[in-house]
């Protein structure tokens, strides 16, 4: 049997838990005397002991579980994931239906109703991340309750979290048919290679499909396009299809030359005819300047963190930073594409790194198009805090 614990929610806390915040805090809850075995059901109780919400215990980065149900009486067991799983099944009705897009997010967890899980759709195939040990041990019951719902040709998994304080990132497959990788799938007609079975990484991140869709289709006819921490190059090959005249990758990960190759491939594009370059993006920038090489669309897509042997990057504190190297190669009348995922800040601040920028160096700027998060990534209804995604089209006016 699964171990209910109640844990009484501070009053500071109250409001946003019963407004429908699904996370649970460290700090929101009275301190855990006891320990809490991962994957234990919380009663959250107020200050009076009444009944607020259930939630599960799973520690994360983040919070140390998320809330599942505000009504006492509700189970957690198959029948209530079977439920979550139908509800976000119907939601993406059109991208099931879509013949252009055949990869997506079937599961945004808490937006979905179930933190620490999100499921992803390719081409059939189901590929589950479980974020806690917590959210693993339902593994069974969710495992049914997604093959009741959908039938999936095959399905994978990823563990992003640590077990017995080792870092578990490894990919698994679970059933169904064995897939065959590369896996194509398609995006708004693009192809891209993915996969489910060779580490962290697919090779595509779903949520910036609408950027490189708006990429392919207004800022890249007879444009040349510098792509910075460009990984697999899933913008240079949008970028390509949309008519660039060049495209250039950078990214100092090795297997981005052999993976970059492979998405021009797939979509018939000439490698040979773009240029990819294994190495930092910092001395790429250096290197253009002292070339005097310009471009028409900058993108800036870098991790919310990095660490290399000569510096540590982080986005929170760097991002003014790379926007000024941006735009030293940046064409006058240049777009730069500015992205992070960073959820530790908001919009508001990420337009007062690029403010800032911009205002230093005396350039003129116009904000021409934003994104956030697309709708197969849902966000928990009144929480934007949880939509991490941030990407801004700077019009540089020189
Ligand atoms: N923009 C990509 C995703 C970027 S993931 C896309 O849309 O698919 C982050 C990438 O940054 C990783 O591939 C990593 O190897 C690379 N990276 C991290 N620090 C870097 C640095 N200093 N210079 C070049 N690449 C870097």
């Amino acid at each position: 049997m699964r171990q209910i614990v109640n844990i009484k929610i501070k009053q500071i806390a109250m409001k946003a838990i019963t407004n429908g915040y699904p996370l649970i805090l460290k700090d929101a809850v009275e301190p855990i005397v006891s320990p809490i075995e991962e994957g234990s059901l919380l009663r959250l109780v107020d200050s009076f002991d009444n009944y607020v919400a259930t939630g599960y215990y799973g520690v994360q980065n983040k919070g140390i579980g998320w809330v599942l149900s505000r009504k006492e009486k509700e189970k957690i067991d198959i029948k209530f994931f079977n439920k979550k799983i139908r509800d976000a099944v119907k939601k993406r009705a059109n991208f099931y239906e879509s013949e252009d897009t055949t990869a997506f997010r079937v599961f945004n967890g808490e937006g979905d109703g179930v933190g620490g899980l999100t499921i992803d759709f390719f081409n059939g195939f189901y590929m589950v991340s479980w974020y806690s040990e917590g959210i693993y041990s339902f593994r069974e019951d969710i495992y049914q309750a997604l093959n009741e719902v959908v039938k999936p040709r095959g399905v994978y998994e990823k563990l992003r979290f640590n077990k017995n304080g080792q870092y578990m990132e490894q990919d698994d497959y679970v059933s169904g048919e064995k897939g065959e990788f590369p896996l194509i799938v398609k995006e708004n007609g693009m192809n891209y290679a993915v996969y489910l079975n060779d580490g962290a990484m697919t090779g595509i991140f779903l949520d910036q499909r609408n950027v490189r869709a708006a990429l392919r289709d207004k800022y890249s006819k007879g444009k040349t396009i510098l792509n910075t921490f460009s990984y697999t190059g899933a913008f240079s090959v949008a970028a390509a299809l949309g008519g660039s005249i060049k495209t250039t990758s950078v990214d100092l990960a090795k297997r981005s030359l052999p993976k970059t190759i492979e998405q021009f491939a797939v979509n018939g594009i000439d490698f040979e005819l773009q240029d990819i370059k294994v190495m930092n993006v910092f001395d790429y920038f250096n290197y253009a300047a002292r070339h005097g090489l310009k471009y028409d669309v900058v993108v800036l897509d870098p991790p919310s963190f990095a660490r290399t042997k000569k510096m540590t990057f982080s986005t929170a504190k760097d991002y003014p930073k790379l926007l000024k190297d941006a735009l030293k190669v940046t064409n006058d009348d240049g777009i730069i594409i500015a992205s992070t995922n960073n959820a530790s800040f908001h919009m508001k601040k990420f337009k007062t790194f690029i403010d800032n920028a911009f205002t230093e160096t005396n350039t003129r700027y116009k904000i021409l198009e934003e994104h956030r998060l697309p709708e197969d990534f849902t966000v928990p209804h009144n929480f934007p805090e949880f939509n991490y995604l941030k990407v801004v089209f700077i019009k540089v006016i020189r």
